[in-house]
């Protein structure tokens, strides 16, 4: 299926081609002003489905954006989305905007949310093979700003650090925060590996990742290190391994930082990508052929 006949759902309402589109006059498009999640349907199976909504949750709340996120008529409308584009791996996208209203920055003047389900084919965001990284000079959003927690619309400073590493002929770019520590890649968690300990900065001014909960949790099962910690820069230079995580990118390893070559052994990357891949291949929650699962 192209994008024009991929079925996407409007407020519940299945829709496709022109049909599939919300109004110029939306908040979300005007002003940014929405949350969205990123999940992934592997083999027929969600992987941390409600822990997605939660996170939605958590950023509606933060915006003040009066949606209650319910699991299971979310997880019907995402099924018949699936469903309909007949899908078994997906990326699946779930997006809740302030809704329409007129111009002007004041929510109040937008009645209703509008909420928009997408799911169609990804292969992993940045592919499987190491990429290289430049440090952008672009500050991720400061913790006094929009807070990290919110998974929102306004992607820009990723946007303009992807610009950066276009430019500089690699792959993806890491931002640091206010305090200049790392924060994380454009659409991507971050890790570093020294003397076996997996390494990843706080929340403070990162997206609470899904991806790097569930690397942390892996390690702490297997009995690996783990540290959550402000990094530096130099401590990306000096990294054994370095990795991303996310949802849409997997797990990715990084070959170098602003041009200075990383180690060539990743066992530790190697052991996550194993792990996380047998952990997504053994997610519970699949897309019922009779529409019947229930929490
Ligand atoms: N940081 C940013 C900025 C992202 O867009 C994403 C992708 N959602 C992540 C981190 C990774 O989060 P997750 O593992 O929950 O997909």
């Amino acid at each position: 299926l192209t994008q024009s006949e991929l079925s996407v759902a409007i407020d519940g309402e299945l829709r496709t081609g022109r049909d599939a589109a919300l109004s110029v006059w939306d908040h979300g498009f005007l002003y940014g002003d929405g949350c969205f999640e990123g999940l992934r349907l592997f083999d027929g199976r969600f992987f941390r489905f409600a822990d997605h909504l939660a996170r939605l949750q958590r950023s509606l709340r933060i915006l003040g954006i009066a949606h209650e996120v319910d699991v299971q008529a979310t997880y019907d409308v995402v099924c018949r989305v699936v469903a309909a584009n007949e899908l078994t791996d997906a990326h699946v996208r779930i997006i809740v905007t302030r809704g329409q209203g007129t111009p002007g920055i004041d929510p109040r003047v937008c009645p209703s949310p509008s909420v928009v389900v997408m799911a169609y084919p990804m292969p992993p965001l940045l592919g499987t093979d190491p990429v290289d990284l430049v440090v952008s000079s672009v500050r991720r959003k400061a913790p006094g700003s929009v807070d990290a927690q919110v998974k929102s619309l306004n992607y820009l400073d990723s946007v303009l650090a992807k610009q950066q590493a276009n430019a500089a002929g690699a792959h993806d770019a890491v931002m640091l925060d206010d305090a200049h520590c790392v924060s994380e890649a454009t659409g991507a968690n971050l890790f570093v590996v020294r003397d076996g300990v997996l390494r990843t900065p706080t929340t403070r001014s990162a997206l609470p990742g899904i991806t790097r909960r569930t690397v942390l949790e892996l390690a702490e099962a297997a009995g690996r290190r783990t540290d959550v910690v402000d990094l530096t820069v130099g401590d990306l230079y000096t990294a054994d391994e370095c990795f991303l995580t996310g949802s849409g990118a997997g797990i990715v390893p990084v070959g170098s930082v602003d041009g200075r070559r990383l180690p060539a052994s990743r066992p530790v990357t190697e052991w996550v990508t194993g792990a996380y891949g047998a952990a997504t291949r053994g997610s519970e929650l699949t897309v019922p052929a009779d529409g019947t699962h229930r929490f």
